[in-house]
């Protein structure tokens, strides 16, 4: 795609972002740079050898707006498996079933670990409740009617358990200082099984939990208008046209574009204090711009057909997935003529009184820059920047036109929620994953993987992530526990 990357400029880019300030960052530092290096070393060959291919056109995250030492990508890194999450997952899955049915492996499904097992200092196990059957969906709450006990040992137990997104008590008690209060109304961006228990049951077992004020919430939250679990949100993934106004219609502040910093953007709200936030933005910017996180959102990727793709992505409307949500979503406003589209934004304003005339302003200005092929307004500037780039020209920036055009009508404002998801602190590890206790020794017996350990060392990303490093990491530290214990053993 015409991309310069490196080892040199990806550190610059997660170490300007990640702003570690804390002696126990020592270890989430050093996996960052473990990471950093299997990335740009033998990650795409490994992936490779199981069978795990990519998207070819990589997407550009976090595009930050400030320095060249501060937050955000220089460059576009953001690659989408094929398949997406079922396709990560399913080498893996095969070697499991393998290990299943050459007699290494016993699955127990439907077990929930309540207690780690302490003897003589060393965990040697875990114990807890057998759940009833359910043949819930897969995302959905399934029933905590509890059938049985049970009671497992083994030389070494790994936490691997993800982050407390699901648990909205959690996340709250947790919230920092610098990022406000947190709203009233949340998102779930993740289901209820996220529930951050094991992190509370592994610290009474000896691990030290450390940055537990450290998240990655999104701002660009939507309804599911079909839920698959309570309060469930969708993110979207923003190309960067939309114009960004807060709930009582001021444009946020340069660099707040869509998809420049989202901590940076969930900041500045907060402390505004109002929950929700809009995109304006016209037929043309959706159907080129606008994405959906999550693999039954992207059926085109997650079922692996080319002529889908091409289909949906290349042809006309957005993909059928992003109509769907303009269509029946209770967060978006389709409107002919701005006036119109400023009387439904203030029906879904809950109460707040909105100026239609600051916004009215802001759009016939930003359009008025696009009169020259050079311009003020620095997000017109970023998007003329990014469309230098290949892949954001052929399927994620729309070219620059006038958002008062009628002719790329009808106009659209989304109404955004702040939405939960990523834990980025967690258990604290060593490089070879084994849990840590508040002396900085390890527990014996204990090693913690995933988002459970912050994504290693209980914080690989510092206070903000480059995106697409969460699942990449979860598999580098699943393997190196696997590694360092099959070597212990
Ligand atoms: C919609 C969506 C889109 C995402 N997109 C991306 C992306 O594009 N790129 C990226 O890098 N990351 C992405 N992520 C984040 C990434 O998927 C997660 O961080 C990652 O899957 C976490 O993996 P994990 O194995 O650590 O935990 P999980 O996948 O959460 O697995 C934890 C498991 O532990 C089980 N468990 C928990 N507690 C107990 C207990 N007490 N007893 C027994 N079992 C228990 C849970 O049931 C669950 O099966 C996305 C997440 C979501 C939800």
């Amino acid at each position: 795609m015409g991309v310069h990357d490196g080892l040199d400029l990806a550190r610059q880019d997660w170490f300007g972002s990640a702003e570690w300030d804390r002696d126990e960052d020592a270890w989430g530092r050093a996996w960052a740079e473990a990471y950093l290096t299997f990335a740009a070393t033998e990650k795409r060959a490994w992936l490779r050898e199981r069978g795990v291919t990519f998207f070819p056109v990589v997407g550009w995250a976090e595009r930050g707006g400030y320095t060249a030492s501060g937050h955000g990508n220089s460059v576009p890194r953001f690659h989408i498996t094929w398949g997406t999450g079922p396709g990560i997952l399913e080498p893996f899955i095969d070697a499991v079933r393998a290990g299943v049915e050459a007699g290494r492996v016993e699955l127990r499904f439907r077990h929930r670990v309540d207690e780690l097992v302490v003897e003589a200092g060393a965990v040697v196990g875990a114990r807890g409740a057998v759940l009833a059957d359910d043949d819930a969906e897969r995302g959905a709450a399934s029933s905590r009617d509890v059938v049985g006990d049970f009671e497992v040992r083994g030389a070494a137990v790994v936490v691997a358990s993800g982050g407390i997104g699901g648990n909205h008590e959690l996340v709250r008690a947790a919230w920092p200082d610098w990022l406000g209060t947190p709203p009233e109304k949340m998102l779930s961006g993740v289901p209820a099984h996220v529930d951050g228990r094991m992190l509370g049951i592994s610290e009474t077992a000896g691990a030290r939990l450390v940055n537990g004020d450290r998240m990655w919430h999104y701002v660009e939250g939507i309804e599911n208008y079909a839920p698959v679990w309570e309060q469930h949100g969708i993110r979207i993934l923003p190309g960067p046209s939309s114009m960004w106004f807060d709930a009582t219609g001021a444009r946020l502040p340069v660099p707040l574009f869509p998809g420049f910093d989202t901590l940076g953007t969930l900041q500045y709200l907060r402390e505004l204090g109002h929950d929700h936030s809009w995109f304006v933005l016209d037929q043309a910017i959706i159907e080129k711009e606008f994405a959906l996180s999550g693999s039954e959102q992207n059926p085109d990727l997650t079922g692996k057909s080319v002529r889908e793709l091409l289909r949906q992505r290349l042809g006309r409307g957005a993909t059928e997935p992003v109509e769907a949500f303009k269509e029946k979503g209770p967060d978006f406003v389709v409107a002919d003529t701005l006036d119109d589209l400023l009387a439904g934004m203030r029906e879904r304003n809950d109460g707040i009184e909105l100026d239609g005339t600051r916004i009215a302003v802001e759009l016939g200005a930003r359009d008025r820059e696009l009169a020259n092929p050079f311009a003020k307004d620095l997000q017109v500037v970023a998007l003329r920047g990014a469309r230098r780039y290949l892949g954001d020209k052929l399927i994620r920036v729309a070219k620059p036109h006038r958002i008062l055009d009628p002719k790329r009508g009808p106009l659209i404002a989304v109404k955004l929620h702040v939405l939960t998801r990523k834990s980025l602190g967690g258990i604290q590890t060593d490089l070879s994953a084994r849990a840590l206790a508040a002396d900085g020794a390890p527990v014996p017996g204990l090693y913690a993987v995933g988002e459970a350990a912050g994504f290693g060392g209980g914080g690989i990303h510092g206070y903000r992530a480059l995106e697409g490093t969460f699942l990449g990491a979860c598999l580098f530290t699943g393997r190196t526990a696997g590694r360092a214990i099959a070597a212990a053993l």
